[in-house]
């Protein structure tokens, strides 16, 4: 049987005067999906994000999230999302797991306390007092006070900006655990590497219109287009184009056997979801 989508936007449309931010939206985002909203500046994300979330009013279209409009649903429906607030504003004498448990007492069916200190990566700092967390860490146990309510839905706005690459790892366990738990989460993000990694499936965002959608891998046909064959021959630099890597290398490296050639720093690469993403946005 096919669930009802956790998500579901029909021609959404939003201005602010002069600027159409958005420009009728068509998605859906299924149950248990981890789903990234891609975009430039300025595409209309946030806006999207934030009609999804209650926090603004559309001009136009239809849109549900767990089965309500954001517009007019109450707080039940409000205890079923989790959003990340940027730094809250907490006691900063209480510890990690002290704030949690005081944000705990709000929700009728919270997450245990202990699961949310390992899912957020702060178990090392459950005893920490919040006033003496870095930025990071901070960070982190925003996205915990977002999960203690034991929500079905995440909204992750940029959960990873400006963090070190260790705090960006842990970060990205923390949301495939999210989906472990059969959460479905809506992500923004400017990394290609932090979608392709963690995202089921991808939209791009160009001046409040959806140019691109599918899975990381398939998104702008990337399966199917020519591989880069690169690799320095006589100090000089060869690139190939080939849709048939196996073939291509089979002949290459075959020759390079039979005559001597080094082949040095030999290389096959793909477009990357990168690649795929500044030519559909056209930057
Ligand atoms: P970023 O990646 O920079 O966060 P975004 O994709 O989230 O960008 P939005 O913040 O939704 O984009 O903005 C879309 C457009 O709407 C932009 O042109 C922005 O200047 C404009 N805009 C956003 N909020 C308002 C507002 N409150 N009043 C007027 N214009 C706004």
């Amino acid at each position: 049987m096919d669930s009802d989508p956790v998500i579901s936007i029909r021609g959404l449309r939003k201005r602010y005067g002069d600027v159409e931010a958005v420009r009728g939206i068509d998605l859906e985002v299924q149950p248990g999906e981890v789903f990234a909203f891609l975009g430039p500046n300025g595409a209309g994300k946030t806006t999207t994000v934030e009609i999804l979330e209650g926090y603004r009013k559309r001009d136009d279209g239809e849109v549900t999230v767990l089965g309500e409009d954001p517009e007019r649903a109450g707080r039940a429906w409000r205890e079923r999302i989790g959003i990340v607030l940027q730094s809250c504003r907490l006691d900063p004498y209480l510890t990690v797991r002290e704030s949690l448990g005081l944000y705990a007492g709000y929700y009728s069916n919270p997450m245990s306390i202990e699961e949310t200190i390992e899912l957020a990566g702060l178990g090392g700092k459950a005893n920490s007092r919040t006033g003496a967390l870095s930025g990071g860490q901070q960070r982190r146990l925003d996205v915990g006070m977002a999960l203690i309510g034991n929500p079905e839905l995440l909204f992750l706005d940029e959960p990873t900006t400006g963090f070190d690459p260790s705090a960006r790892r842990q970060t990205w366990e923390t949301i495939a655990g999210l989906r472990d738990l059969g959460k479905t989460v809506f992500l923004t993000t400017h990394y290609m590497d932090e979608a392709q990694r963690l995202a089921d499936r991808v939209a791009i965002l160009v001046r409040g219109e959806v140019v691109a959608r599918g899975t990381p891998e398939d998104l702008g046909d990337r399966e199917n287009r020519p591989a880069r064959i690169t690799y320095r021959d006589a100090g000089r630099e060869v690139q190939l184009e080939t849709t048939n890597a196996v073939e291509t290398l089979n002949e290459l490296t075959g020759r390079a056997l039979a005559e001597g050639l080094e082949l040095e720093g030999l290389e096959v690469t793909r477009p990357s979801l990168e690649d795929v993403y500044l030519e559909l946005t056209d930057q």
